[in-house]
């Protein structure tokens, strides 16, 4: 299917552009949808599967987003929850979300073979809370307790780590010396939510350090620079993105204290509710870092079949950043000659396949 044509504006444009009495319109928050770290775990499941054949077994969903996880599934790939649940000896590929070291001991304890996607500003996160457990702090995990990223960052040091969900667990806090303190977080929580918890904090222990760099990444950062852009200016906003990607779910919380007067997330166009469109000019759209841009395009011929077919493509920052797959999935496609030599994907457009 095309992609839907649209006119690219800078943010500024957008803000000086009064709406027109009567005009329907859409406009397109970019950067959205994949990020590095999404598409090389997807091309590590796909580049195994072809390499190794099915099935390729894959600890949880290996990105948060239900058309990456059936598309997958029907090439192959069996999602499972736990180590245990994979035969012995078999292929098991480790989520971009990461795994913490006691979920490796037990993959190496069946036998298991193993392609650890996870994306590298996680491992960076798992780096610093080893780095500063070694230096006997205590850390302050800022995240979403249960999160799967938030387990593997905790379990590299269980025993300096106390997750803190948000403003309501700064009184819970205990430290053991306020002078080796310092605050790490989950890659994909609101920065400013993040920073208010990060400044109550400091209120209790003006010495709390500071990461050494910011945790959360560069992709959750972008999409929420740009649909904030877009939020003022926006009747409704629709977010693609699944329940439990919790950078999408941010998408919709961001758009609506930024002053979209509605917004709502989808997994798919078939999801976007009629009664939306009530008083509706303009429709903002986004999607999270783990949605393929086509599931964004069906959600914008959707739009234009109810006369929203003006596209504007609002950009705030250009990403390029690619990062090279897994080693062990580097190695097999050299030994099958493939002059790739896994150099990752090509960043935030490429789609898995069909959508449903
Ligand atoms: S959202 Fe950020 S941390 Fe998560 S996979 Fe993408 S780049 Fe990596």
């Amino acid at each position: 299917m095309p992609m839907v044509p649209r006119r690219r504006r800078s943010p500024e444009d957008v803000q000086a552009a009064a709406p027109v009495e009567g005009r329907r319109q859409v406009l397109l928050a970019a950067p959205r949808g994949y990020c590095a770290g999404v598409d090389r775990a997807v091309i590590a499941v796909e580049k195994a599967l072809e390499h190794y054949g099915p099935p390729v077994y894959v600890r949880k969903q290996i990105v948060h987003n239900l058309h990456v996880v059936s598309t997958l599934e029907a090439k192959g790939a069996i999602f499972v929850e736990e180590t245990d649940e994979v035969p012995e000896g078999a292929l098991l590929v480790f989520s971009a979300h990461g795994v913490s070291p006691a979920v490796v001991q037990s993959a190496e304890d069946r036998g298991l073979r193993t392609i650890d996607a996870t994306c590298p500003l996680v491992t960076k996160v798992h780096r610093e809370a080893q780095r500063f457990a070694r230096d006997d702090f205590d850390i302050l995990l800022i995240g979403h307790e249960g999160h799967e990223e938030v387990e593997g960052t905790a379990g590299e040091a269980p025993e300096h780590i106390q997750i803190v969900n948000g403003p309501e667990d700064v009184d819970k806090v205990q430290v053991r010396d306020p002078e080796r303190l310092i605050w790490l977080s989950q890659t994909t929580l609101s920065v400013d939510e993040t920073m208010h918890t990060v400044n109550l904090l400091k209120e209790r222990f003006p010495t709390l350090q500071d990461p050494p760099s910011d945790d959360i990444c560069y992709a959750t950062s972008n999409r929420q620079a740009a649909i904030k852009k877009i939020a003022p200016t926006s009747d409704l906003v629709i977010v693609v993105g699944s329940a439990n990607s919790s950078n999408s779910v941010r998408l919709v919380e961001v758009a609506l204290e930024y002053g979209a007067k509605a917004a709502h997330r989808v997994d798919f166009a078939n999801q976007v509710d009629e009664s939306w469109f009530e008083g509706v000019r303009t429709v903002g759209v986004s999607s999270g870092a783990s949605v393929p841009e086509n599931l964004v395009q069906d959600v914008l011929r959707l739009l234009a079949e109810r006369g929203y077919g003006e596209v504007e493509e609002v950009v705030t920052a250009q990403e390029d950043i690619i990062f090279s797959l897994p080693k062990e999935i580097r190695s097999a496609l050299k030994a099958m000659g493939d002059s790739s030599q896994g150099r990752g994907g090509r960043g935030g457009r490429r789609e898995p396949g069909p959508s449903n």
